[in-house]
């Protein structure tokens, strides 16, 4: 990092130092130095956050977590590691603790469950779910000796996104509208934690605006945009998150709607229940790992500098999702 600040102020002080030019040199030289500037600050930014998240996602992806399947002592480790975060990072328990336990899955399991409280009173009773789930399968088909499936695309990566963006949250508070920050259990058994919690909050009258969930981040695709999102026709999401973050950080990938990958994560259970915008976010495209609940699917086939690049794109536009007057998401008239 120090290597990149010595570039930079050596071009800072390079452009100052030229002798008089005439105005258009000035402009040019001004706005080339602005334009580095701004690019180093953002790789800075990118190698700064992809220390930490290669931290979060080889914990959750050990081997010590024997593939965090849903009711299995593995998986514990993985929430407590996640409470002490939500703690240290100033995020509120949402119910009377972090955790939530599921009605609908027969062995003990629990969602983690985080809240930012929004810092205007006119629009903090509305709320943004953002999640992951944090479960896994366990043990795969064995390979080599190894027999745990370590689940670090799926879904250490969006669980390790969702943990980031937590912590910028419970931290700067910049939210006018509440957040809340949820790992879902029992996800791979069918859903089950985004089932009970969004049925769960439905009863409560939860003033839902959006869900947005991360799924499978830890790749880059084989295409041009950053990320697609799942549903795309079904609300103006995308659209407006590329307007939030002023470049198309959000895209469309067919095998999305032939796979029906909407109605296959977590986001799912609370469009059924409160018929918002609920999507998922993702850099899987069926063609750039092939590890999909395999043994090999571990912390070291990642990129943890996409992976930062996805996240650090994503804060500003979740900032803006909260702090917009009006709700500006809004399902398309089908
Ligand atoms: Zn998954």
């Amino acid at each position: 990092m120090k290597k990149y600040l010595f570039v930079l102020s050596a071009l800072v002080i390079g452009c100052k130092s030229a002798s008089v030019p005439d105005a258009g040199t000035i402009s040019e030289s001004t706005s080339t130095a602005s334009e580095i500037q701004s690019t180093v600050s953002s790789k800075v930014k990118e190698v700064t956050r992809a220390a930490k998240v290669g931290e979060i996602i080889t914990f959750l992806s050990s081997d010590e977590l024997s593939g965090r399947e849903a009711g299995s002592e593995g998986i514990n480790a993985a929430a407590t590691y996640i409470e002490e975060i939500f703690k240290k990072n100033g995020l509120k328990p949402y119910f009377k603790t972090y955790r939530d336990t599921l009605s609908t899955f027969d062995q003990p399991a629990f969602n983690i469950v985080g809240m930012v409280e929004g810092n205007d009173p006119g629009l903090k009773n509305e709320y943004i779910v953002v999640g992951a789930h944090y479960d896994h399968i366990g043990n795969g088909k064995p390979e080599d000796g190894d027999e745990i499936a370590n689940g670090a695309n799926d879904n250490a990566s969006g669980t390790t996104a969702v943990i980031e963006m937590a912590k910028y949250f419970g931290k700067n508070k910049t939210n006018k509208r509440s957040l809340l920050f949820v790992l879902f259990s029992a996800e791979e058994k069918g859903l089950l934690g985004s089932k009970h919690l969004a049925a769960k909050l439905k009863k409560e009258d939860f003033n839902l605006y959006t869900m947005v969930n991360f799924e499978m981040i830890g790749v880059p695709m084989q295409r041009e945009t950053l990320t697609y999102i799942t549903g795309f026709k079904e609300s103006n999401m995308a659209e407006k998150m590329n307007a939030y973050a002023g470049k198309d950080v959000v895209g469309f990938l067919p095998k999305a709607v032939e796979y029906q990958l909407f109605k296959r994560s977590d986001n799912y259970p609370f469009y059924n229940e409160f018929k918002v915008p609920s999507q998922t976010v993702c850099t899987f495209d069926f063609e750039n790992y092939p590890y999909y609940h395999h043994v090999d699917d571990e912390s070291s086939e990642l990129d943890f500098v996409h992976m930062a690049k996805v996240i650090n794109e994503m804060i500003p536009v979740l900032e803006k999702m909260t702090n917009t007057p009006e709700k500006e998401i809004k399902m398309n008239a089908k």
